[in-house]
């Protein structure tokens, strides 16, 4: 099938009220230009140096979303941009954002990253770290981002009782920290399911899907 013929397989199957990024890393413009002419407009990509690229390319009205891991140093290259940073796990990471979203005058929109997954190897913070995180009178000060949710990945397993769980704990954290808003933060947003599970985390709760091979085919590396 199509990019085209994919995407709207997607977004037939998915309500309204939940987000499609469409996750375009190593992907050339020409694909996603295709789907930008089928009408979508939020893109994900994991590495900021190829996402500023495509920024460059691409029309202005794409809404450019990090979803990798972040390395400090290079928040610089995305904060003229970026709409939303999903993978955000460190107060390190936070202040950094803050010092360019200021230099560039703008509020940048962040996820907290938290982890879900029982393997090893995911980044993440843990629902103690956020708490505080959220107490913190440092965090108060960052006046120039705006928590706007969380983000999380399930284990790679196949067993879908392993991932509902995993999605639910999300969730379940999303409630917990959700009435605590202050000024800069405002969850409304649960970023969890890519293409292999985002129907499991639609029913647990997701409010913003991340996809890819799903809409764009495989890819040769990540
Ligand atoms: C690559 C990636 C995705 C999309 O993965 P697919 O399985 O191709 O849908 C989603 N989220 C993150 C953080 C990714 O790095």
């Amino acid at each position: 099938m199509s990019i085209v013929e994919n995407l709207k397989k997607i977004q037939k199957s998915i309500p309204k009220s939940v987000t499609l990024v469409a996750v375009s890393k190593t992907k050339p413009v020409e694909d996603i230009l295709e789907a930008y002419q089928a009408g979508q407009r939020v893109f994900g990509e994991n590495k900021i140096q190829e996402m500023s690229q495509k920024f460059q390319e691409l029309p202005k009205d794409i809404e450019w979303h990090m979803i990798g891991h972040l390395q400090s140093n290079k928040v610089k290259y995305m904060a003229e941009f970026v709409h939303l940073i999903h993978g955000v796990d460190s107060f390190k990471t936070l202040k950094e954002i803050n010092k360019q979203a200021l230099k560039h005058n703008r509020v940048i929109d962040c996820l907290l990253q938290l982890k879900i997954a029982k393997e090893d190897t995911k980044f993440g913070l843990s629902i103690k770290d956020i708490e505080a995180l959220l107490i913190s009178d440092e965090l108060k000060k960052l006046s120039n981002i705006n928590i706007k949710g969380f983000m999380g990945m399930a284990s790679f397993v196949d067993d879908e009782k392993i991932i509902r769980s995993e999605f639910n704990t999300l969730k379940e954290y999303f409630n917990k920290l959700e009435k605590r808003t202050t000024a800069n933060f405002n969850p409304s947003i649960i970023s969890m399911g890519m293409s292999g599970d985002y129907k499991i985390a639609i029913e647990e709760g997701s409010t913003m899907v991340r996809v890819g091979s799903a809409i764009f085919g495989s890819r040769n590396y990540n």
